[in-house]
C-alpha cells in the first residue's frame, strides 16, 4: 500500500496518517516530522529548516527531494508507506515521479482531504502537541489548555511555533498558491481520491479506508 496524503495544513493529515499506518502496517513518513526532528536535534538542516518553517514558508525543493529520495529508497519504505507532506510543489511532484520510476514503484494512490480555511485556522489555533511522544490533541474538543500535562504521558503540552495565527495564514497562502495546484498533476493520471475532512477523526478514517478498498490495489 502506497499512499500520498494531500490537503491543507491542519486538515488532519498527520492524525489520519498515523491511524492508517497502524491499520495498514506501513510506515508513516512525514516530511514535517522529519524537519522538526532535525530542528530539535540542532543539525544544519534542522537549523535552516526551523527558520523557514516558523515563517510558514517552504524548505527548498532540492533539500526536500534529497531527503525523500533517501527515505523512500531505504528499507523502512520497502513494503509501502503513507507519505504525508510531500510533494508540496510541482518540481517535488515531478521529482517524486522520477524517484518512483527509479524504484520501480508503479502503483500508488493520492488521498486528498478537504476542509475550509476558517476551519483550518480554528483547528490549528487549538492544536496542542506532546513534545515527548508526538501525540496531537485539540484544546477545544479534548478540554485541554497549553502547558497542561499530556493525558497519555504527563509531559506538558506545547503549541507548534508555526501554529500561530499569522504563520497559519501564510501557510494557507503557500498551500493555495503552490501546493493545491499540483493535485491536477495527479488528477490527470486518475489517482486522486477526495475525502471531506470536516467529520470526526473516525468518520474521516473510515471514509479513507473505504475509498482505498474500492479503488484498485495500490
Ligand atoms: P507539516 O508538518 O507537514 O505541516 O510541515 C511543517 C513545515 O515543514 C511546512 O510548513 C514547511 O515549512 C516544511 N515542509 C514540510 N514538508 C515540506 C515539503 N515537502 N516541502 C517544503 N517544505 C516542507
Amino acid at each position: 500500500m502506497r499512499v500520498l496524503l494531500f490537503g491543507p495544513p491542519g486538515v488532519g493529515k498527520g492524525t489520519q496518517a498515523k491511524l492508517l499506518s497502524e491499520e495498514l502496517g506501513v510506515p508513516h513518513i512525514s516530511t514535517g516530522d522529519m524537519l522538526r526532528a532535525a530542528a530539535a536535534g540542532g543539525t544544519d538542516l534542522g537549523k535552516q529548516a526551523k527558520a523557514i518553517m516558523d515563517n510558514g514558508n517552504l524548505v527548498p525543493d532540492d533539500i526536500m527531494i534529497a531527503v525523500v529520495r533517501e527515505v523512500l529508497a531505504g528499507p523502512r519504505a520497502a513494503g509501502g508507506f503513507i507519505l504525508d507532506g510531500f510533494p508540496r510543489t510541482l518540481p517535488q511532484a515531478k521529482a517524486l515521479s522520477r524517484i518512483f520510476e527509479d524504484l520501480n514503484i508503479r502503483e500508488f494512490k493520492v488521498v486528498n482531504i478537504n476542509v475550509e480555511d476558517e476551519e483550518v485556522i480554528r483547528r490549528l489555533s487549538n492544536r496542542l502537541v506532546c513534545p515527548k511522544d508526538g501525540h496531537i490533541f485539540n484544546a477545544e474538543t479534548n478540554g485541554l489548555s497549553r502547558e497542561e500535562p499530556c493525558p497519555l504521558c504527563g509531559t506538558p503540552l506545547t503549541q507548534r511555533d508555526d501554529d500561530r495565527e499569522q504563520t497559519v495564514r501564510e501557510r494557507l497562502k503557500v498551500y493555495h498558491g503552490t501546493t493545491a495546484p499540483i493535485i491536477h498533476y495527479y488528477r490527470a493520471a486518475g489517482l486522486v481520491l477526495s475525502v471531506d475532512g470536516t467529520g470526526s477523526i473516525d468518520v474521516v478514517n473510515r471514509q479513507i479506508k473505504l475509498m482505498l478498498q474500492d479503488s484498485h490495489p495500490a
